[in-house]
């Protein structure tokens, strides 16, 4: 059971607006009791978080990042690019959340027909149990299974069912990085390169910068201490923030990963909104 907070800000962290098991008001309930000072909110294609999150943070007096987290393929591997500070009034940016959500929404269906062929029978509305927004995604559908009893934990379902090589696996429609980076600055917030460390993306960096990557998320609960340095190091080569957050999903979704266990100072927090502005 964690007590407090080992950082001022966690600008990491998923809701039941995408597939974590807190609400956005629970979530920054959360934060506010384990002492954090900012947090920084990132669905997975999805932004229908924000609104609640802000009245939790005027209550809670927090400072909210409003973020996204985009997942985008390069080469075959998941790069995932956080946004921060979007313009939610931009019909650019609903129109492209829009597509990313109706993408979502035809890949459940394929997996469920998929699913049925292995004689596994879920229907959609015990998936929107779990998935309330549009984002509907792989860990819902776990979820889902677990209930009707065709697995035990998630981790199962993603080896039986869901994950890359087993038999429902559906890949999903991905923007490739440059895209993700222009959709968030077209919408004027700040891209940050997601936990680098999980895929080794440094190759990669280079180009994303010129396409207008701001920082790398140099802290995060699968990093390990190697990747910590080295994406530190790059992110003072670049000239790039360093940014951190533990990608909480919450206990049911994600067990062991801490709220405020990884962060940055609140500082960081400041110079993301100021950058925003900028914009
Ligand atoms: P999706 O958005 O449907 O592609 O699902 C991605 C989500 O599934 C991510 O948030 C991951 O946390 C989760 N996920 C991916 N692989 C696994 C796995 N092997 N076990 C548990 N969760 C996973
Ligand atoms: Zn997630
Ligand atoms: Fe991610
Ligand atoms: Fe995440």
């Amino acid at each position: 059971m964690q007590v407090v907070a080992l950082y001022e800000v966690d600008l990491h962290c998923h809701t039941t607006a995408s597939d974590g098991s807190l609400s956005p008001a629970e979530l920054v309930r959360l934060a506010a009791e384990l002492g954090l000072k900012g947090l920084g909110i990132t669905d997975h294609d999805t932004i229908k978080g924000w609104n609640e999150a802000e009245e939790a943070a005027a209550h809670y007096k927090l400072q909210l990042l409003k973020g996204i987290e985009l997942s985008t393929d390069w080469l075959g591997k998941e790069v995932h690019i956080l946004g921060y500070e979007l313009d939610s009034s931009s019909n650019y940016l609903k129109d492209k959340l829009r597509n990313l959500g109706e993408a979502r929404q035809r890949r459940m269906l394929k997996i469920l027909e998929r699913l049925r062929n292995q004689e596994v029978d879920i229907s959609e509305e015990a998936i929107r149990k779990y998935a309330q927004g549009d984002s509907i995604g792989r860990p819902h559908i776990a979820q889902a299974l677990m209930e009707k009893g065709y697995i035990r934990d998630i981790q199962e379902g993603f080896e039986r069912y869901l994950g890359v090589g087993a038999p429902a696996y559906v890949p999903r429609f991905k923007l490739t990085p440059e895209e993700g980076i222009e959709l968030i600055r077209k919408a004027k917030g700040v891209p940050v390169l997601a936990h680098p460390g999980m895929q080794r993306l440094e190759e990669g960096i280079p180009a994303w910068v010129e396409a207008g990557l701001k920082g790398i998320e140099v802290l995060h609960s699968e990093h390990k201490a190697q990747d910590v340095t080295r994406y530190k190091a790059l992110a003072e080569h670049y000239n790039l923030l360093m940014t951190g957050g533990s990608d909480f999903h919450g206990e049911a979704c994600k067990p062991g990963v801490e709220l405020g266990r990884w962060g940055v100072s609140l500082r960081v927090l400041q110079e993301i909104k100021e950058l925003a502005k900028s914009n």
